[in-house]
């Protein structure tokens, strides 16, 4: 069984090439970066973080990080959780809406406008009766980019565990 975990990443005081934003939380997979698993299984010439951010940790607003949560919890979202985390008042709902239409979630967004139409490496993710299993594509770099589920990279989490590190990152929100 994989195990999967939340990491707030702090890079503002280091040097890579590579880093878009300074601080957004990474998903550790087996007690690895997720997207470093991603640019090794895919043989990506460029690095997922050459071009996108994490969609968890990145936003000020941390009601798109509880979206998110819904989404990889796989809870239904309807109009209204929408409207209570995002009220059409201060919103466009529309993007909002037509992404969770889609049959995958966006996990790593374009770092420069988040938009899924832009750009971005997404999850499928499927519940058994005792585990969450994700499946990954290689990501689409632009809007050009045809999808290619030839090669796809799967992890399999125990339902308990995979409850547990979304829960104790949502903890960690209604802190602030
Ligand atoms: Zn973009």
């Amino acid at each position: 069984m994989d195990t999967l975990e939340l990491k707030s990443i702090d890079q503002a005081f280091q040097q890579t090439e590579e880093v878009v934003v300074p601080q957004y939380v990474e998903f550790i997979v087996n007690g690895k970066q997720l997207s470093q698993l991603i640019n090794q299984h895919f043989k990506l010439a460029k690095p997922v973080f050459s071009k996108f951010t994490s969609t968890l940790g990145t936003m000020e607003l941390t009601n798109f990080d509880r979206l998110k949560i819904h989404q990889l919890l796989t809870h239904p979202v309807k109009e209204k959780d929408v409207e209570k985390l995002f009220p059409k008042k201060h919103f466009e709902q529309e993007p909002i809406l037509e992404e969770l239409e889609l049959d995958k979630i966006l996990l790593y967004c374009c770092a420069e406008c988040a938009d899924y139409r832009c750009s971005g490496c997404f999850v499928k993710v499927t519940k058994s009766p005792k585990t969450f299993i994700w499946t990954l594509d290689a990501p689409l770099f632009s809007d050009k980019d045809k999808e290619d589920n030839s090669n796809e990279l799967k992890f399999e989490f125990e339902q308990e565990a995979y409850h547990k590190a979304f829960k104790t990152y949502l903890l960690t929100l209604q802190v602030e």
